[in-house]
């Protein structure tokens, strides 16, 4: 029996290749809990081919587990692959979309007549959750139930030695979807003739937008300076980075610097959007003076169609959205809402049942931190040590996500984003419906955040309460903590350190830089940084120099000069006079220690950011601006608490001529050091060695190598996140953990 991602992605043909290969008789059945090989030798033989299954299956297969076992059928003449047996009540893993392979594209130029298809695809590759409407994964459970099978594709799909023998979304020319292009008047259904109007809009600075495997994306020449400004202005989107497509690996390390694994991240079949060093700009707009560039390579045919036609090496391909909106998938949405911005759209005749938005990863320290996760990684279960059957998870209300938990697996969704409008907990409600269904879940425990006015919180409560089940409150920094316990398995008391934005506390302050001793039941919060007023209370997160005055108000008192410094006299006299006095009467202004908050003051002081456009600008203009060749970091004191009146009376000195890079380094080096710090004294105190690292701030690269660093330099045993963001996407992951180890049951 062998267990895991199995099923929809051309594993048992891999196993009649292999058990030919291997000389062997017998058979592979799909079953619903994995797939069965039944094989006539005796056990070293059989010993090398589960090895072989192991090392050589499939690129998107996971294989779990290898079971051998003796049977008494016999007196097979060759090797065979019988139809599915759906039996059980175990569950089965759908893939998550897969981007079209070698074969595939070689296939698409050696026989472009009936090959030469925008939605090619056999069983290693081809859109997989996306489609699918319930399980099995077959033809018929998916939106490609729509389209009847060519005859040549029938014999193909019927054929076990075929490489598209029983892959669902088979088609071709003459059976299969197919694109349609929109523009005022015009309409066009060749697809020829549909690339060569894509070519010649981007070519001439328009933009185009296309339906993709999960949702719309919108592009345009990431070369061309007014197309991209103009479409930023079209899109209303401010300042945020735009992710960028490359025609191929060549052309990502023209412009960019691509470290070894960030090439695998870039080339691998979930083909996410990996975060690179820049090396020659593209156009200025694109990522808005950060240093760095989200970078794709084609993951669809028509990508790569496209590509022959045009002379850029780059296109802008971001989401097709309406702000704070998730990714549009409806044609009929497309056609209203992206109309306006784009002039043109490419969309195709098959449905996308499941929304997913380009995942977005960062390589740190040569492992892969998840920014965003989404197409290419839902819904692939994260594999725990111990049960959580039954726990639904409702996530954070940032970046959301949510969890299911089913046996020791944790089925997380795909990326939802904010739950702040009617769209998003649609979408969210709309998920949880299908990973219901799929994975045939009934929630016995809920778990949900602290914070009394989340969305995802008030689902919860209904939800238990419906079901008559308990309700498990988590907070929000356990939680991140959790998630990293949740990852690698780890059991007993660590050191949990959480740098983060925003979370409700237990004191109901506003938490955000934690030191805890954690265990995956419960925490015990060991120190933070000093609290720190939030004037204005949100709108404070969004106007970094509101938590600069705030920082230097708390160390330095209302009667320091703050008119001697540029940033102040940016802003408007009377606003500033305004934010003042909430600081001195404590008017309106909850408390935060987050960690997000100092990085914000800090990059304000630099005026590198002072009023904040899009999620984390201020932090990452920061991360982009320090130095990398410097060592040192300011003072600080323990006292109860972390105090940074010292870091921030060195850097008021420094100020009066300002040394951005190196003032951003010394301020990064400055939080990793008292992360050594403190983690130092837990130890001395404790005796624990293991520390987590989690927490929305670690998304920042310098930081979290430079504590990773100085902590094993320490000998520190480190943990992060790999399989979920370490930012508030990842927190259901570390809910359903908690809430399972509260249940008890769990071991
Ligand atoms: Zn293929
Ligand atoms: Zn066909
Ligand atoms: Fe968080």
């Amino acid at each position: 029996m062998v267990r895991g991602l199995v099923q929809g992605v051309g594993f048992r043909p891999f196993i009649r290749r292999l058990a030919i290969k291997h000389n062997l008789t017998g058979e592979v059945v799909n079953r619903t809990g994995g797939v069965t090989v039944v094989i006539e030798c005796d056990r070293e033989r059989a010993d090398m081919f589960a090895r072989d299954i192991q090392d050589l299956a499939p690129p998107a297969a996971v294989v779990r587990s290898v079971q051998l076992r003796k049977t008494r059928t016999a007196g097979f003449t060759g090797f065979s692959i019988r139809p599915s047996l759906d039996a059980d009540e175990t569950i089965t893993e759908v893939s998550p979309d897969i981007a079209v392979c070698r074969e595939c594209l070689d296939d698409l130029v050696t026989d472009p007549g009936r090959r030469g298809y925008p939605f090619i695809n056999c069983t290693n590759c081809g859109p997989r959750f996306t489609i699918i409407k319930s399980l099995p994964y077959d033809r018929i459970n998916t939106t490609m139930a729509a389209f009847e099978m060519c005859h040549r594709c029938a014999a193909e799909y019927m054929d076990i030695s075929d490489r598209r023998f029983h892959a669902q979304p088979v088609a071709c020319n003459s059976c299969g979807p197919v694109y349609t292009l929109r523009a005022g008047d015009l309409v066009i259904t060749s697809i020829n003739d549909i690339l060569e109007e894509i070519a010649l809009r981007l070519a001439s600075g328009g933009s185009v937008a296309i339906k993709s495997t999960g949702g719309y994306n919108i592009m345009c020449d990431a070369l061309n300076e007014a197309a991209v400004a103009g479409l930023r202005q079209r899109k209303q989107r401010d300042s945020k980075p735009f992710a960028v497509m490359f025609r191929d690996i060549n052309a990502v390390h023209e412009y960019c610097h691509v470290e070894v694994q960030e090439k695998a991240m870039l080339e691998s079949w979930r083909r996410p959007v990996v975060i690179l060093q820049q090396k020659m700009p593209l156009a200025p707009s694109v990522s808005s003076g950060l240093n760095t560039t989200g970078a794709m390579l084609p993951h669809m045919p028509v990508h790569y169609l496209l590509f022959r036609l045009i002379t850029t090496p780059v296109l802008v391909l971001t989401s097709g959205n309406l702000s704070d909106e998730p990714i549009i998938t409806l044609d009929s949405k497309a056609e209203r809402d992206l109309m306006p911005v784009t002039g043109c759209i490419v969309s195709y005749n098959r449905e996308i049942n499941n929304r997913a938005d380009d995942s977005v990863v960062r390589v740190i320290n040569g492992n892969i931190s998840l920014i965003r996760r989404s197409r290419g990684y839902a819904p692939e279960p994260v594999d725990l040590s111990c049960s959580v059957e039954g726990v639904f998870a409702a996530g954070a209300e940032q970046k959301n996500s949510f969890c299911i938990g089913r046996g020791s697996q944790a089925f997380m969704s795909q990326y939802i984003g904010d739950l702040v409008n009617l769209s998003t907990y649609d979408f969210y409600l709309d998920s949880l419906r299908l990973f219901s269904s799929l994975f045939r879940f009934t929630p016995s425990h809920v778990a949900c955040d602290m914070h009394p006015d989340y969305l995802s919180g008030r689902f919860a409560e209904e939800m238990a309460e419906q079901n008559g089940v308990p309700l498990v409150r988590v907070q929000h920094h356990h939680a991140h903590a959790a998630s990293v316990m949740a990852e690698h398995r780890l059991i007993g008391e660590v050191i949990g350190v959480i740098m983060d934005g925003t979370g409700y506390g237990t004191d109901g302050n506003i938490w955000g830089s934690e030191f805890m001793i954690a265990t995956p039941a419960d925490f015990e919060r060991y120190t933070h940084f000093d609290y720190f007023m939030m004037p204005g209370g949100d709108i404070a997160a969004d106007e970094p120099w509101r938590m600069a005055l705030s920082c230097l108000f708390r160390y330095f008192g209302s009667d320091y000069d703050f008119s001697s410094l540029e940033l102040f006299r940016q802003v408007e006299g009377r606003k500033l006079e305004t934010v003042r006095q909430m600081l001195v009467n404590g008017i309106n202004s909850p408390l935060t220690c987050g960690a997000g908050r100092i990085f914000d003051a800090v990059s304000a002081l630099l005026l590198l950011c002072t009023e904040s456009k899009f999620d984390a600008e201020a932090p990452m203009r920061l991360e982009s601006a320090a130095s990398s060749n410097i060592d040192e970091y300011y003072p600080y004191s323990l006292n109860g608490t972390v105090s940074l009146q010292a870091m921030f009376a060195e850097m008021l000195k420094e100020l009066e001529h300002p040394d951005v890079p190196g003032i951003a380094a010394r301020f990064h080096n400055t939080v990793a050091h008292i992360i050594l710090d403190v983690c130092l004294r837990i130890r001395r105190e404790t005796g624990l060695k293991r520390v987590v690292l989690s927490g929305g701030v670690f998304q920042n690269r310098y930081l979290l190598e430079k504590s990773l660093y100085l902590l094993s330099m320490n000998k520190f045993r480190v943990y992060t996140n790999h399989l979920v963001p370490a930012n508030d996407g990842g927190v259901s992951l570390g809910q359903l953990l908690v809430a399972a180890e509260r249940r008890g049951k769990c071991v």
